[in-house]
């Protein structure tokens, strides 16, 4: 279980523990009874889990196939609200050098000295937790891109004399040919 994991159940264990009512942290379903502790101890994290869950748990246990802690609904990554697809790309790039240029350089400078213990799959789920609009980041060659009005922005990133230098692209949307 990496970091991020660890930090979101410890979260989650002490509203638990407080008496929180919350979604169930395994299938996210408003399905846990108000009273904590009647619901179902996980048998994959010491969080309670809701009784449909506890059961699915077991079942797969038994079949030897558990469902991997990635897949719970807790560590889905959580979205920023928003995205750019109702404006330009070069409306969406300046608000992006605005909001998120200085972040994203800094996890890329960090991925490649190779500073950071995280592996670029959690990284990811950072990155799109943190930049609004954000489809999909690339490692190698490091890259993000965003939906957006005209089509795709792109945003590449590269190290020239230890200075980030962040070129971008809007790639137009294919027209219909009908
Ligand atoms: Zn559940």
């Amino acid at each position: 279980m990496n970091e991020r994991m660890q930090r979101i159940l410890a979260d989650l264990k002490a509203r638990q523990e407080a008496g929180e009512h919350m979604a169930c942290p395994r299938c996210g379903c408003d399905t846990m009874k108000p009273e904590i502790y009647t619901n179902a101890l996980s048998r994959q994290a010491d969080i309670m889990v809701c009784d449909d869950c506890g059961m699915s748990e077991a079942k797969l246990a038994f079949m030897g196939n558990p469902m991997p802690l990635t897949q719970w609904a807790c560590f889905k990554p959580r979205r920023p609200d928003g995205d750019f697809k109702a404006v330009t790309g070069e409306e969406a790039w300046a608000e992006i050098q605005e909001t998120q240029l200085d972040y994203l350089k800094d996890v890329f400078t960090a991925w490649i000295s190779g500073d950071t213990q995280d592996d670029f799959a959690e990284k990811r789920i950072d990155v799109k937790e943190h930049c609004k609009g954000l489809k999909e980041i690339w490692e190698q060659p490091f890259m993000v891109t965003y939906a957006v009005r005209d089509g795709e922005l792109v945003l590449r990133f590269r190290m020239n004399n230890g200075e980030v230098e962040v070129a971008h692209d809007v790639t137009g949307k294919q027209e219909d040919e009908a």
